[in-house]
């Protein structure tokens, strides 16, 4: 079993923070993309397949974490990457440097190939020769990714009025919704514009107690602005909690304005999942950098 603990972070109009560190569930194994991993890696071990094949951009934490979990279990894997920017670059960026380091086999394959997945020219040759395999979708949000997100909540956990996580492919936000108290609200707050979220949340749940908060995307996936970044900044400065850009930094900056605004209406003692990713900062920060623009700040002993 997967644990880790949660930690009063503050008291703001009334509203008592808590933050449940996924992120250091252990130093390099961590946040959702380990709890989604467990049961599918479990799954190649024990019918003994012979590689995992995933899929990601090139700065995913879901190919980060695949590539070091695969690699701690002597699983070989392989990840078809989103564009082929990098496919003769001798320099990868920092989450693809890690997963080629971690024995991950990288294919970079063209965007519209990439949206076809499975089905492309590309991925389909690759798997006429080889077939002992596990295909884990973009993200690891499949059934058993799930189940290990119905592992994220504790005893503990069904006491808070509110639960607040990220969003991506919506595979976390509904372990949550699962496994959590009626009179509990999950809410969600999305890193991308995606029409279907709903319907696709809808079709993972039976249960009805979560919301969309729509309005901390930022302009979209992978998109920072400066008040974000000098908010990351300044959350570490203060709490002394690393947030990722993609992801927790928009949930939290999205959850202190609205308490702020005195716009929260849902309870007096919220829950708030740190899904890790931290990862991604070094990428991010390399883009940022070299338009000039505020980086985040990353503590030399992390
Ligand atoms: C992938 C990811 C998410 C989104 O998870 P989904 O299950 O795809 O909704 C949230 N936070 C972090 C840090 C992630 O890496």
């Amino acid at each position: 079993m997967i644990n880790s603990n949660n930690q009063l972070v503050d008291k703001i109009n009334g509203i008592t923070i808590t933050i449940k560190r996924e992120d250091l569930i252990d130093d390099y194994f961590s946040g959702n993309k380990l709890r989604k991993l467990k049961y599918n890696l479990q799954k190649a071990k024990d019918l003994g397949l012979d590689k995992i094949i995933t899929f990601g951009g090139p700065f995913s934490n879901h190919l980060y974490a695949t590539a070091l979990l695969s690699n701690k279990l002597n699983i070989p894997s392989v990840g078809f990457i989103r564009g082929e920017e990098l496919k003769n670059n001798e320099k990868y960026n920092h989450t693809l440097s890690i997963c080629k380091m971690n024995g991950m086999d990288l294919k970079f394959i063209s965007r519209s190939s990439y949206k076809h997945k499975e089905s492309s020219f590309e991925v389909k040759s690759y798997l006429k020769n080889n077939n002992n395999v596990l295909i884990i979708p973009e993200g690891g949000s499949n059934e058993l990714g799930i189940k290990g997100c119905k592992e994220i909540l504790n005893e503990i956990d069904l006491s808070f009025d509110a639960i607040c996580c990220p969003i991506g492919t919506g595979g976390t936000i509904t372990g949550i919704i699962e496994c959590s108290k009626k009179n509990q609200i999950i809410i969600g707050f999305p890193s991308l514009m995606n029409q279907s979220l709903k319907k696709n949340i809808r079709n993972m749940t039976k249960k009805s107690n979560w919301i969309i908060q729509n309005d901390y995307i930022f302009g979209g996936y992978a998109k920072v602005s400066e008040e974000l970044v000098d908010f990351i900044n300044n959350f570490y400065k203060k709490y002394k909690i690393l947030l990722d850009p993609i992801y927790t930094g928009k949930m939290l900056f999205g959850i202190f304005d609205l308490i702020k605004k005195n716009k929260w209406n849902w309870g007096k003692n919220i829950l708030i999942i740190h899904t890790g990713g931290q990862q991604g900062i070094i990428g991010m920060n390399q883009k940022l950098f070299s338009k000039g623009k505020l980086i985040i700040n990353f503590p030399e002993n992390y």
